[in-house]
């Protein structure tokens, strides 16, 4: 895809996700057999990047990964969603690597960043060049938040940061650099530096606000839904989840993250934009595994009404 525009540079992590079906977390000290286990291509970032990918978006990573037999495994399987990996590093020694403890539906997660320790501020200002050929770009916080700065000072258009997973709160005049950002409830608190997570909706758009980047922000909610708080001072507006039978809510929030930029590229307004997003993310929680559950544009439901 060299030269040519792109619709999306995610700019974040590549693991490789260990996944290991457990009756119940061990406590510590404590051995316990899981009853399967899966190996597959996962991270924040690349998850975000095959998302937007398979809603049909030309997509480039800018990343890294190690030197070991799971670096083959995930750029193999980016490429195979129809992801540009041409400007994913390769670093010596370990991929990122995510142990994930599922207890159904829920997943406990440690990750070790490996590679992606290597995405820094001076990897993305040697990749300017594909952020400038970018009509928007994703982050999130599994990479160095020293790299942010140099993205929004390089990205001519849509910004758009999911600080996930919560590092505390960030420099007020970088988070004003973004156009958008999607906590979930808990990244929100932190980011606020709240003591407590906001529960209701009041006290979530409150925190938003508190904040006051002058950014847009669709807090996710889980089967809450989200809430849209727009940066210019307009009504918060709620956006109810789906009802679906969830079984696996892993990948949910990196979906939503990809079907909100998927509607703002098409000019949908923020509002509109997040009830796609939430569609998306809907059929993403009705399939098993990160990568694996994330739908193509036709597999979404046609909006009720
Ligand atoms: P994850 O880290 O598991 O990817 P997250 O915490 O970043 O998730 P959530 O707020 O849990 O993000 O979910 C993102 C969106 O997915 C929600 O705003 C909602 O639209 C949808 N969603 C999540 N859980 C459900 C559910 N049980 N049923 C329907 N939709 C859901």
């Amino acid at each position: 895809m060299s030269g040519q525009a792109l619709d999306v540079v995610v700019v974040g992590s590549i693991n490789v996700d260990l996944r290991l079906d457990v009756a119940a977390i061990p406590r510590s000290g404590e051995t316990i057999l899981a009853r399967g286990m899966q190996r597959a291509a996962g991270g924040k970032g690349a998850n975000q990047a095959a998302a937007a990918a398979r809603l049909g978006r030309r997509v480039a990573m800018v990343g890294a990964v190690g030197d070991d037999d799971a670096a083959a495994l995930v750029l193999r399987r980016l490429a195979a969603e129809g992801v540009d990996t041409a400007t994913v590093a390769r670093e010596p020694g370990s991929t990122g690597t995510a142990i994930v403890l599922w207890e159904r539906p829920e997943s406990t997660i440690v990750v070790h960043a490996g590679a992606n320790a290597a995405v820094t501020a001076e990897m993305v200002r040697e990749r300017a060049e594909t952020l400038r050929r970018a009509r928007a770009v994703l982050c999130q916080l599994e990479t160095p938040v020293e790299a942010l700065g140099a993205v929004v000072a390089t990205a001519p258009g849509l910004t758009i940061l999911n600080p996930a997973p919560a590092q505390g709160p960030l420099p007020h005049d970088l988070l004003a650099r973004f156009d958008l950002i999607v906590p979930n409830r808990f990244e929100l608190g932190n980011l606020a530096g709240a003591p407590d997570e906001p529960r209701t909706l009041a006290e979530v758009e409150a925190a938003a606000r508190s904040i006051g980047s002058g950014a847009d922000w669709v807090v996710t909610l889980g089967d809450d839904g989200s809430l849209v708080v727009p940066g210019d001072g307009g009504d918060a507006v709620h956006v109810p989840a789906l009802p679906v039978d969830a079984v696996d809510t892993t990948g949910a929030g990196d979906s939503f993250c990809a079907g909100l930029v998927d509607a703002l590229l098409d000019g949908a307004p923020l509002l509109e934009a997040a009830r796609w997003a939430t569609r998306v993310a809907a059929v993403t929680t009705t399939r098993h595994g990160a990568m694996d559950s994330l739908p193509r544009r036709d597999e979404i439901p046609e909006a009720a009404g």
